[in-house]
C-alpha cells in the first residue's frame, strides 16, 4: 500500500529559514585526524598492537601477527576473540559501517582477519594494524592509519577516512513507499504537489538516528508532519524526520547530536497512512533527493601521507 505522505500537503506553506546556527564541516570536533596533526607527521601508526596472549596465531612474517575468526554471533565477537579491546572494536564496526550493515549483512561462515604488529609499543594496546572482513569471495578491508590520543583511525585501502560525515539512510526500512519529487501536477487530485523527501517504511517503533551531527533546530509537532525532529547539519545541510511514534528521551530545541544517535522511533503521526519515516535532506535551504543527493566526500590523506599509507596498505594485505 502506498502511503499518503505529510510533505505533499503542507510543503508549500513552509518558508525558508535564515537562523540556523552555523554548524561548520571542519570544527574541531569532527572526525578528521589529518586535520589535527602536522602535515609532516608519519603517514602510518608506528608499532602499536600487541597479540592477546594464548590467542591461536599463525605467523605470517616476523613483524606481525595475523588472526583469524568466524564469524559466529556477532562481528564484536570475532574481533574481541582475537583480542581486540571493546573500544577499538567499536571503532573498527564504525569504520565498516560505510560499507557493511553488520545486522543484514553479516552471516555465520564470514571471516574476520587482522594484522597487529608485534611491537607493542604503546599507544592503543590492541588496535589490529589491518583488518578484513570476508564474505565468501567478497573482502572489505580497512588499514590503521595512526593513532591519535590513544584512538585509532582507520582508512580503506585508497587513503579515504572510513569515517563519512553523512550516512545515507537514518533507519533500517523495508522498502522505499514513495520517492522524491519534484513539483508536479498529481495525476488524482489535479493539484501542483512536490514531495520534498523519501518515505521508507519501517515498522513503528523502528529506530531512527542522525544522518550526520548537528543540533536540534524543530522537535515537536507539526501539521501534516505529525511529530518531527529537525536537525540543523553542518552547513549547508539540514535534515528532517518526520511522523514519529515519539521522540528520543531528553532530546529538545538545541540538543547536540552526533551522526548515529538514536533520536526518535517510526511512527505515523501526521497525515499517514502506514508507518514509515518521511525523511528529507535540504541542501541551501532547498530540499534534494535524499537518495542521490551529495554528501562532502570522506575526508581523504594528503599526497605525501597517501603515498606512504598506501604501500603500507598493499603490504599488509598481502598477509591478510
Ligand atoms: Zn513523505
Amino acid at each position: 500500500m502506498s502511503s499518503v505522505c505529510a510533505a505533499y500537503l503542507v510543503n508549500q506553506h513552509r518558508a525558508a529559514r535564515t537562523d540556523e546556527p552555523d554548524v561548520s564541516l571542519m570544527s574541531k570536533d569532527s572526525a578528521r585526524p589529518s586535520a589535527a596533526l602536522p602535515a609532516s607527521a608519519p603517514a602510518v601508526g608506528p608499532a602499536i598492537a600487541a597479540a592477546a596472549p594464548g590467542a591461536s596465531e599463525a605467523v605470517a612474517a616476523p613483524a606481525f601477527t595475523v588472526k583469524n575468526a568466524p564469524v559466529e554471533h556477532s562481528f564484536a565477537a570475532a574481533a574481541q576473540s582475537m583480542g581486540v579491546d571493546a573500544a577499538t572494536t567499536a571503532i573498527l564496526a564504525q569504520a565498516f559501517h560505510g560499507e557493511l550493515n553488520f545486522a543484514r549483512d553479516l552471516r555465520a561462515g564470514d571471516r574476520v582477519s587482522a594484522v597487529f604488529d608485534k611491537g607493542n609499543t604503546g599507544g592503543a594496546p590492541s588496535a589490529p594494524l589491518a583488518v578484513r572482513i570476508a564474505r565468501g569471495t567478497v573482502t572489505h578491508d580497512v588499514f590503521l592509519y595512526k593513532t591519535l590520543q590513544g584512538k585509532p583511525f582507520y582508512y580503506s585501502k585508497d587513503g579515504a577516512s572510513t569515517t563519512p560525515a553523512f550516512e545515507r539512510y537514518p533507519l533500517s526500512f523495508t522498502r522505499v513507499s514513495s520517492n522524491f519529487a519534484l513539483r508536479r501536477l498529481d495525476p488524482v487530485t489535479h493539484r501542483w504537489q512536490s514531495h520534498d523527501g523519501v518515505d521508507l517504511a519501517a515498522p513503528i517503533g523502528t529506530p531512527i538516528h542522525a544522518t550526520a551531527r548537528g543540533v536540534v533546530r524543530f522537535i515537536g509537532q507539526k501539521t501534516g508532519y505529525g511529530k518531527v525532529v529537525i536537525i540543523q547539519n553542518p552547513a549547508p545541510y539540514s535534515t528532517t524526520f518526520a511522523h514519529l511514534s515519539r521522540f528520543e528521551k531528553g532530546l529538545r530545541r538545541g540538543s547536540k547530536v552526533s551522526r548515529d544517535q538514536v533520536i526518535g522511533y517510526v511512527g505515523e503521526t501526521g497525515w499517514a497512512t502506514g508507518p514509515h519515516l518521511h525523511y528529507e535532506v535540504h541542501v541551501h535551504h532547498a530540499p534534494q533527493d535524499p537518495l542521490k543527493v551529495q554528501f562532502p566526500q570522506a575526508t581523504r590523506l594528503g599526497a605525501n601521507e597517501l603515498q606512504q599509507f598506501t604501500a603500507r596498505a598493499e603490504e599488509l594485505t598481502a598477509l591478510l
